[in-house]
């Protein structure tokens, strides 16, 4: 992709300067599309400006995972050998920063059977634990960054040429990621990290016992546990480096109480589950748990992802963001989590994040399910915002407090 050059320069340091901020003698490890072999040498030449000792780089090429999820054994979908994780989990112990660039294919999956790619997410899941703890608790840091790959911007832009909607998805990458229009990036992200810390500090000083979320297809109410924090914008990492796990993010976001999940709340976007798609669906919730569901389309994925584990039937994230977000704003469905999730309120089914609960790190699982955290290998975000989205908050006392009207927060942050 020619064009970009000065921006894609401007991107790299973006991901390695506010993404990882990576520092000065520690490693990395990225993963990435061979597609993106171009921006990964900025990228890495940024990182060792940056001081970086050793750049790890591991290709996730998608057509192979395709290939092995139709034709491999299914016994040796199950049983993902332990060697493979190696280097994964072993990286992170020694406090190498993670960056994944990231351009999955939606689609990608389509013609696999759903429950051969349950039963292999199972399987890398659980081979990939001690990875999963080290990220989740934000022991290290850890970055997202997007890359337009020809399939995915085929999906975004259809009937388009693949050259035009892989520039077309690149230019709405670099908005979101607010590297165009800004003269320095960095700087711009440091400001919107303050935007989005006076937004979590608000509902921090709140203490709020629970919210209710009421749109067309809506009525829920969501307990958050004692000590929940609400978390936004960047966070430190064990070692007190701030970094953006997300890059672009818009959300303020905390956990619910596992069991206080009541009501029904409806999909507002359609999801994108391991290149499967669930579009126009509702759940409805009976002390935390998904109790009935519907689905017009990939209703059976939706089962396999309930069915995943116990606690992929429950929450374990409630995240706001206002309407009006830049990725909202582009008006384009992205059918990527990590863009899509910033266009809008959103929930996760499964897997909570240990940090957004005081002392949440050093919990055990049976202290973290006393405290209402989700546990699940499953984490996976839908959204229910729109223009029309109210949500209140309870007060411990029960007063109620008007947090978003018409999809946006009361207050101006
Ligand atoms: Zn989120
Ligand atoms: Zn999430």
């Amino acid at each position: 992709m020619n064009g970009f050059e000065q921006e894609l320069e401007a991107f790299a340091r973006v991901a390695i300067r506010t993404g990882v901020n990576l520092q000065k003698g520690q490693g990395l490890v990225i993963s990435a599309p061979p597609e993106a072999s171009h921006f990964v040498h900025l990228i890495t030449e940024e990182a060792y400006t940056a001081g970086a000792k050793d750049v790890h780089l591991e290709w996730s090429d998608e057509e192979t995972l395709r290939l092995r999820l139709k034709y491999a054994p299914l016994d040796a979908l199950k049983q993902v050998p332990a060697w493979k994780f190696y280097a994964q989990n072993e990286s992170v112990k020694d406090k190498y920063a993670v960056l994944s660039i990231y351009g999955p294919n939606p689609d990608l999956l389509e013609e696999v059977d759903g429950a051969r790619t349950a039963a292999y997410m199972a399987s890398i899941g659980k081979g990939a634990t001690p990875f999963r703890e080290y990220i989740m608790n934000n022991r290290i840091q850890w970055s997202i960054v997007a890359y337009p790959t020809i399939a995915w911007a085929k999906k975004v832009f259809p009937g388009k040429p693949a050259g035009a909607a892989q520039e077309l998805l690149m230019k709405e990458i670099l908005r979101v990621s607010r590297v165009t229009g800004n003269t320095d990036p960095v700087a711009a992200w440091a400001d919107h990290n303050r935007k989005l810390h006076e937004a979590k500090d608000f509902m921090n000083e709140q203490k709020f016992r629970s919210l209710i979320y009421q749109a067309a297809g809506t009525d829920l109410t969501i307990d958050l546990p004692d000590g929940h924090i609400w978390c936004g914008g960047s966070e430190p990492s064990e070692a007190g480096v701030p970094f953006n796990a997300n890059i672009p993010t818009e959300e303020v976001f905390t956990l619910p109480d596992k069991r206080g999940v009541n009501g029904t709340v409806s999909g507002t976007m359609p999801l994108n589950y391991n290149g499967q798609v669930i579009d126009r669906f509702s759940l409805t919730f009976k002390d935390g748990a998904v109790a009935e569901f519907k689905a017009e389309k990939g209703e059976e994925v939706l089962s396999h992802l309930l069915d995943t584990d116990e606690g992929s039937r429950r929450l374990g994230e409630v995240a706001l963001v206002p309407h009006h977000s830049p990725v909202s704003e582009s008006g384009l469905i992205f059918y990527n989590t990590l863009f899509d999730e910033n266009a809008s309120c959103h929930l996760a089914l499964g897997k909570a994040y240990p940090t957004c609960i005081e002392g949440g790190s050093g919990l055990d699982e049976d202290g973290l399910d006393r405290a209402g955290v989700n546990s699940s290998i499953a984490h996976v975000d839908f959204m229910v915002g729109s223009a029309h989205l109210n949500i209140d908050g309870v007060k411990q006392d029960g007063t109620k407090i008007p947090v978003f009207r018409n999809g946006a927060w009361v207050l101006d942050f």
